[in-house]
């Protein structure tokens, strides 16, 4: 893994972060390290760990609600689907991330 550093130390900043709001990472580790390194090459590239499921508009107020964790923008959302959009972050009581699809805002009737 190329950024394998720096996914690991954005792992170590996230947790305690995502922790405050009720969220782990998810149990599929595979995933995890997936995600992180996009993160982690968003972050060199771009100048910060954008997510890497959803598309930056290049306008300074959106682009920012997007940047990982992202959960307190789109709490409701989230918290309805029991994680978050990538599934990098699922609700602490989820043991199988399997069972939680991703859910458009639209559909669930909340302004994402
Ligand atoms: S959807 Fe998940 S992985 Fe993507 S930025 Fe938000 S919290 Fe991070």
């Amino acid at each position: 893994m190329a950024h394998e550093a720096r996914s690991a130390a954005l792992r170590e900043l996230f947790a305690p972060l995502v922790g405050a709001l009720g969220y782990k990472f998810t149990p599929d580790q595979e995933l995890a390290d997936f995600l992180l390194e996009q993160e982690a090459v968003l972050e060199e590239t771009k100048g910060a760990p954008y997510c890497p499921c959803q598309v930056r508009t290049h306008r300074r107020e959106h682009d920012m609600t997007i940047v990982c964790p992202c959960i307190p923008y789109h709490r409701a959302h989230f918290d309805a689907m029991r994680r978050c959009w990538c599934g990098l972050f699922v609700h602490r009581d989820v043991t199988d991330p399997g069972d939680l699809p991703q859910i458009a805002a639209s559909e669930l009737g909340i302004e994402g």
